[in-house]
């Protein structure tokens, strides 16, 4: 049992089931810029620590910044994406605060005018649809990284790297519409979705490109007004948030239900101790002393920028959804899968591209190549079968040149060879048997060698008419057509 569930078990269901959870999240992405958000530096990850560095994002004096166009763009496409109201004015403002990482001694950030308001996602968790109301979405920089671990003298120094200083975020604070960690991780996966859909940004949580807190708090079921909230922070990971949720509910009841009272206040995850753990006291705005940042000219987007913003959108996961369904002909449920991330969906429709029928693609994609892919450990951009590839063997079996079943023969040897169908079928001389009096001959031989079951066909048993088709497929090691066994079967077995 993990330590979180044994802490659980301290609590009964029954009164785990008085009350009610209250979650909103506070989400930080990276935006996909070549450079920084007020500075010139590079924001590739893994460079040398403090090797993209420049006087702006080091906050040396005289230093002036410069806004990146591009992280706007991108701020923009995410606002309306997440079906936010674009502010036709906002602002930088200076969050002052004073630690190691932040060299500025404060973070430029946006406070009582942000980019854009009032949003919404749409999650599902357990067959229900429920929209999560989305409060603000704004802009910041980030702050360095401190370095306690991994040096000979880290028993005595701190290091601090420099290199995401000034990189651009974006901020999505959600309403507090969650009502449990399952949902939580549904908004989040969808919300990671869209991001990485609109190519806003790679989310990817290692190395810190999206990152989330958690604000929780717990009432009893019923009560009119929300309890006194926790902030989680270090959620780098789905696993973590879900954890550390389910953690922190089961932690407050206990506190509230031993006659105590919640603190307001800012824990931090524990990983290895699967536990959160308080970090500092709640601060306020005011601690942070807010003020407009006067480097930065306030920020106007025009009706027209809006415009050729929507105008640039890539199509959103949930259209794309809609569209599969209606220009393929495939499932609702083929159509998620399939538009699990914007590479599958390239792949599945690149493969229509070349040929392939849709609902066959849909099918080969959704089974055997995810099989694959997942067991191998691979993404769809490091597929080794090409979506031609794919394509030419698929019109080998809707020809009948080779049967099904020889097709996912031939594709796991695609997967894992690199080869093309066509090599593949004739070095295994699956071509499949149409030919009919070769059909015809081993039918014979498999009728004779069964005359107990011919008698019972005969007597009305048609049960048994399966069992001369699958002998017929065993001797032709699956490569007869199908169709012509049963035909050819039927006519044998009716003859006296
Ligand atoms: P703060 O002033 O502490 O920053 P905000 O009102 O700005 O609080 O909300 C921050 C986040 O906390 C939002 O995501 C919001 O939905 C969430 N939140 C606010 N109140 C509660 C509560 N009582 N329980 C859980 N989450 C809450
Ligand atoms: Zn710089
Ligand atoms: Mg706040």
């Amino acid at each position: 049992m993990s330590r979180t569930a044994q802490e659980a078990s301290r609590i009964s269901p029954e009164v785990m089931a008085r009350y009610e959870a209250v979650i909103g999240l506070e989400v930080h992405a990276q935006l996909l810029t070549k450079t920084k958000a007020f500075c010139g530096c590079s924001t590739k990850f893994g460079a040398a620590p403090n090797s993209n560095t420049c006087p702006v994002c080091l906050g040396l004096p005289g230093a002036l910044p410069l806004f990146n166009k591009r992280a706007l763009e991108l701020a923009l496409r995410a606002s309306l994406a997440i079906g936010c109201k674009i502010q036709e004015r906002s602002r930088f403002a200076r969050k002052n605060y004073f630690y190691p990482d932040l060299p500025k001694g404060y973070q430029i950030s946006m406070y009582e005018l942000p980019l854009a308001t009032v949003g919404a996602l749409e999650i599902e968790v357990g067959g229900e649809t429920k929209r999560i109301g989305i409060t603000r979405l704004h802009m910041e920089d980030d702050a360095g990284k401190s370095l306690h671990e991994g040096f000979p003298d880290s028993d005595r120094l701190s290091y601090i790297d420099f290199n995401r200083c000034g990189v651009p975020l974006i901020e999505i604070v959600s309403e507090p519409d969650l009502r449990a960690p399952a949902e939580a991780y549904a908004y989040l996966t969808v919300l990671k979705q869209i991001l990485e859909y609109t190519e806003v940004s790679d989310c990817n949580m290692e190395e810190g490109s999206l990152r989330c807190d958690a604000n929780v708090s717990v009432r009893l079921r019923g009560a009119p007004k929300l309890g006194t909230k926790a902030e989680v922070k270090n959620l780098n990971s789905f696993r973590y948030l879900a954890h550390a949720l389910e953690y922190e509910i089961e932690r407050q009841i206990g506190v509230l239900e031993s006659g105590g009272a919640v603190v307001q206040e800012t824990r931090l995850w524990n990983v290895a101790a699967g536990r959160t753990e308080p970090m500092r006291s709640k601060e306020f705005a005011h601690d942070y002393r807010y003020f407009p940042d006067p480097d930065l000219l306030p920020i106007v987007v025009t009706q027209d920028t809006v415009a050729e913003v929507r105008r640039l959108m890539p199509e959103l996961p949930g259209a794309k959804v809609a569209r599969f369904q209606s220009e393929y002909g495939i499932s609702a449920y083929d159509a998620v899968v399939l538009t699990d991330t914007r590479a599958l969906a390239d792949y599945f429709e690149a493969s229509i591209r070349a040929g392939a029928p849709a609902k066959s693609a849909a099918s080969w994609i959704s089974v055997e190549l995810l099989r694959r892919l997942n067991a191998a450990g691979k993404d769809i951009a490091e597929c080794p079968v090409e979506p031609a590839a794919l394509a030419e063997l698929l019109a080998k079996v809707e020809k009948g040149e080779i049967t099904a079943a020889s097709g996912k023969k031939v594709f796991a040897k695609m997967f894992d060879t690199r080869k093309g169908a066509a090599e593949i079928i004739a070095a295994e001389g699956l071509s499949q048997i149409t030919n009919t009096s070769a059909i015809e001959k081993i039918a014979r031989e498999v009728v004779a060698r069964s005359p107990d079951n011919v008698a019972k066909y005969r007597a009305g048993n048609e049960g048994v008419f399966k069992f001369f088709v699958g002998q017929v497929m065993r001797e032709t090691r699956g490569q007869a057509n199908p169709q012509a066994v049963n035909e050819i079967l039927k006519r044998v077995l009716a003859e006296s």
